[in-house]
């Protein structure tokens, strides 16, 4: 089906049925048990050197998830080498060929789908819930980008011309295309972007970013078993500045996919800017300041319940996380009560227990940052509750979610990537303000409404300038090809993930006239 009407997104796991837990569960513990390894993966070959890193578990900073060996400059420059040298056949390689490989990646996730889920948990310090979602997003990229690449590469478009003349419009390859992925999505946004640069018929040197190598390695493993050649796809743990950096400035790298923060975003614009070369796209999905509005005529339980899991699930660690609730000021009192009472609910601890609803930030400095946070609001505003760590290990980069009540958008400099949300009360009749505070932060990633007056949402979705609005629910968990995903502003170039128009950006486009 080459119209993608019968690609189907990954089934989910019922997590409330012990028949279909307890096989995962087993993978995941064994998963668990297991010593993982990562390592400059170029043409296939690890290169190991020298003592390998300990990469520990978050939640248990004593628990050693595996080790992981960083690329040098040697392993740059032979990883684009092979990369460059293999970019013609690949590019030529028939679309149907390149699809079919992601198409059987994802056949692998799928059947080890226990497994990545634990690595994920174990890695990456997400819950189980979090780790169904994070598999089930890259085997649903896979599975998008594979059908959309048949859609798009296939055939030339044909396009008009006088008698005699034949013109034709292609798609082609780019390149080498450098992805560089974030932490708090392991797995799904290391596979994204890769495998949409992939489907386009580009070679790919993906780095990782330093806290998550283990999982880009298996998953390295898994592209290349599932037939992407081994000179098509690298992988180069390590960290930004010394493994990042020397590969954009490399003039071989023909596009850039990168996920992360904006700071980080904009010293890559920078290093792209002065580098010998071409000039080359540079894709950057990055962070925001996520707000959403409340007003007295939404229902207080739904919303509620909303914005915990928007604000503080995955330890508020994704990118369209809530941060900033405007909540008219008629329900102020009402509805801060409610989230309070609802935040002494919460339950820290081993994200790999069922019952545990928030597990550990990513590391010891993501804690200091977010506890320095929590202090200086406390200083400087008012606390609504800090949630109670019981049940979180004193050896884990666990935070207490924490709600604070602010008087404007100026309290913060920008996004604040943890468990923290910000209530800021409002008059109705001063929603244009909201409004222009939103916008005014310049960001543009994600909003939430809540309100059962449909002329608000009108006015507010035209208003506010996000990528993604969610009207009545919560703002967090987009879907591959159900809800594309990207902000705008500070919050990313585009274009969307998981959406029509993604793979357009990874690919040059050519147009042949013939004379017949
Ligand atoms: P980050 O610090 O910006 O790092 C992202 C990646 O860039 C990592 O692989 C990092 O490597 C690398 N990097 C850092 N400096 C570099 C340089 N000078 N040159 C080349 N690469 C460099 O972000 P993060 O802390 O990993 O991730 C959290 C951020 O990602 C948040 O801001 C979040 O909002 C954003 N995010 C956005 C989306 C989206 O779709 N819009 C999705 C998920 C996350 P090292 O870390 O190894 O140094």
């Amino acid at each position: 089906d080459l119209f993608g009407t019968e690609r189907v997104n990954s089934r989910g796991v019922d997590l409330a049925d012990p028949e279909e837990l307890a096989p995962l569960g087993r993978e995941m513990d064994r998963a668990a048990a297991q010593r993982w390894e990562a390592a400059p993966i170029v043409g296939g070959q690890a290169r190991r050197r020298g003592t390998p890193t300990e990469i520990v578990d978050p939640a248990d900073r004593r628990r050693v998830v595996g080790e992981a060996h960083w690329a040098g400059p040697d392993d740059v420059d032979a990883a684009l080498a092979r990369a460059t040298r293999a970019h013609p056949d690949w590019a030529r390689t028939p679309v149907e060929a390149r699809a079919a490989a992601l198409e059987r990646a994802a056949d692998e996730l799928e059947q080890r789908f226990g497994e990545f889920m634990g690595l994920t948990v174990r890695e990456g310090g997400k819950t189980v819930p979090d780790a169904v979602a994070e598999v089930r997003e890259a085997i649903d990229f896979l599975r998008y980008y594979a059908v959309d690449a048949r859609r798009k590469f296939a055939e030339p478009i044909r396009m008009p011309g006088p008698t005699g003349e034949r013109n034709e419009l292609y798609l082609h390859g780019r390149g080498v295309f450098a992805t560089i992925s974030p932490w708090n999505q392991l797995l799904a946004l290391f596979t994204g972007p890769a495998s949409a640069a992939l489907a386009a018929g580009n070679c790919v040197v993906a780095k990782p970013a330093e806290q998550t190598p283990l999982m880009a390695a298996a998953m390295t493993r898994v592209l290349h078993r599932a037939g992407i050649p081994e000179d098509v796809f690298h992988v180069l743990p390590g960290d930004g500045p010394s493994v990042g950096e020397p590969l954009l400035k490399d003039p071989r790298v023909a596009g850039v996919a990168f996920t992360g923060g904006v700071d980080t975003a904009k010293r890559i614009n920078r290093v792209l800017a002065e580098r010998d070369g071409p000039i080359i796209p540079f894709i950057a999905e990055t962070g925001g300041l996520n707000a959403m509005i409340m007003d007295s005529t939404a229902l207080p339980e739904q919303a509620v319940m909303d914005i915990v899991q928007s604000a503080f699930m995955s330890a508020g660690q994704r990118c369209s996380a809530l941060r900033v609730l405007f909540v008219q000021d008629d329900i102020g009192d009402r509805v801060t009560r409610m989230l309070t009472g609802a935040m002494d609910e919460l339950r820290l601890g081993d994200p790999g227990e069922l019952r545990t609803d928030i597990g550990p930030v990513i590391s010891p400095d993501a804690k200091e940052m977010l506890d320095g946070h929590a202090r200086a609001m406390e200083r400087n505003a008012k606390l609504l509750r800090r949630a109670p760590l019981d049940g979180a290990g004193e050896h884990g980069n666990f935070v207490a979610p924490a709600a604070f009540e602010i008087e404007g958008m100026n309290a913060l400099q920008g996004e604040v990537f943890g468990p923290m949300l910000h209530v800021v009360r409002y008059d109705k009749r001063r929603l244009d303000e909201v409004i222009d505070a939103i916008n005014a932060t310049g960001y543009g990633l994600t909003h939430g409404i809540h309100t059962r007056i449909d002329n608000t949402v009108d006015y507010v979705a035209d208003r506010v300038k996000a990528g993604n609005t969610y009207v009545n629910r919560n703002m967090v968990g987009s879907v591959v090809g159900v809800q594309p995903f990207g902000g705008e502003g500070l919050s990313g170039t585009g274009p969307k993930a998981g959406g029509p128009h993604y793979l357009y950006r990874f690919a040059t486009e050519r147009t042949l006239t013939i004379d017949t």
